[in-house]
């Protein structure tokens, strides 16, 4: 059986910080993935994954505790639990910078892999301790902000007790990823200490791997990494998102082109009887010696089929742009009404 596995990496954004947003307005945008038309974040993405029986991994980011206070991480970590999803630790160095204590002294750096390894080590028990203080079970799986690791970062988790780590994304490697692992292998597998759960994907060009990412693949090319993973026996499957992801890239709306590759990952898994759901917590380990999971071959007619679903996806969101637009200029004046009516019925 393949275990598949669907993580939110789960965050509040630093840069809406440093744009001056408030800690109520970033939670709302970047947790509740809220805009005029709803919420579309963590309860959305919980109902949808509970209408298909199946379990979310969120991973969460307790580093803002350290410049808004604990209270904000209680706030994203209450409720996921309450609704018996899982809580697993994720961390964004970022926001050290901006910290009222610093636990490593003066050290600041964008990803975890950019610290030594004492001053990792101290970061994520750190960071570990604010989740359990916000009421999540001791985390036993870890991935970094940016996927920004390296084999220093695998040290200081199985130094510190933990016993999965989710941050190799062959998109990344050489782009802040640095643990040195093969990225043609999709296998689960001990290195330095720690089981690695490498992030799903296929290669959509010769030379480049697409990530098991939902605003990144296709419903058809995560149908495909999906099948491929179980029909190589993979013992894993593992695809990712935010907390944010269901939103347009601006957050002003639903991004609806998301939200159907979501129902229909939800419905792949559980539709499909070589898979089942679940997250890191009852994960058996990998065998002493796992097989290699080789990635799936590119599809040139696939890759094109995204590409042009992608482009239309973009058009239909600035299309409703330009309509809301005509809609609140042409609603300041009676002619406006009339122009606009005629307008919008050709729009
Ligand atoms: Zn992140």
């Amino acid at each position: 059986m393949t275990r598949a596995i669907i993580s939110f990496d789960t965050e509040l954004s630093a840069g809406l910080y440093q744009r001056g947003v408030d800690a109520r307005a970033n939670f709302d945008s970047s947790i509740l993935g809220r805009c005029r038309e709803g919420d579309f974040g963590i309860h959305f993405q919980m109902d949808l994954l509970d209408r298909h029986g199946l379990l979310g991994v969120y991973f969460i980011d307790p580093m803002p505790a350290l410049v808004y206070g604990p209270e904000i991480i209680d706030a994203i970590v209450q409720p996921i639990v309450a609704r018996g999803h899982e809580v697993q630790l994720h961390i964004h160095t970022e926001w050290l910078k901006f910290a009222n204590f610093n636990p490593v002294g003066r050290l600041t750096g964008r990803n975890i892999g950019d610290f030594p390894l004492a001053a990792q080590k101290k970061l994520i028990a750190l960071a570990r301790d604010i989740l359990v203080g916000a009421g999540a079970a001791r985390p036993t799986a870890f991935r970094a902000g940016n996927f920004g690791a390296n084999d220093d970062t695998l040290r200081a988790l199985a130094a510190l007790g933990f016993r999965f780590d989710s941050s190799f994304n062959g998109a990344y490697q050489g782009h802040g990823c640095a643990i040195s692992l093969d990225a043609g292998n999709l296998g689960m597998r001990e290195h330095h200490g720690i089981c690695e759960v490498p992030v799903s994907g296929l290669m959509d060009r010769a030379n480049r791997f697409r990530p098991a990412q939902l605003c990144a693949m296709s419903e058809e090319e995560m149908r495909d990494a999906l099948d491929h993973s179980a029909a190589s026996g993979a013992m894993q499957f593992s695809a990712f998102s935010h907390s944010f992801e269901l939103l347009s890239r601006d957050r002003k709306v639903p991004n609806r082109l998301a939200i159907a590759r979501m129902e229909a990952l939800c419905r792949a898994i559980a539709d499909d009887a070589r898979v089942t759901s679940g997250g890191f917590a009852t994960l058996p380990a990998p065998p002493v010696r796992p097989g290699r999971i080789q990635v799936a071959a590119p599809k040139p007619l696939r890759t094109l089929r995204r590409v042009v679903e992608q482009g239309l996806g973009h058009l239909a969101h600035e299309v409703r742009y330009v309509r809301d637009l005509i809609y609140v200029t042409v609603n300041s004046s009676r002619w406006g009404k009339i122009a606009g009516g005629i307008l919008l019925a050709v729009a």
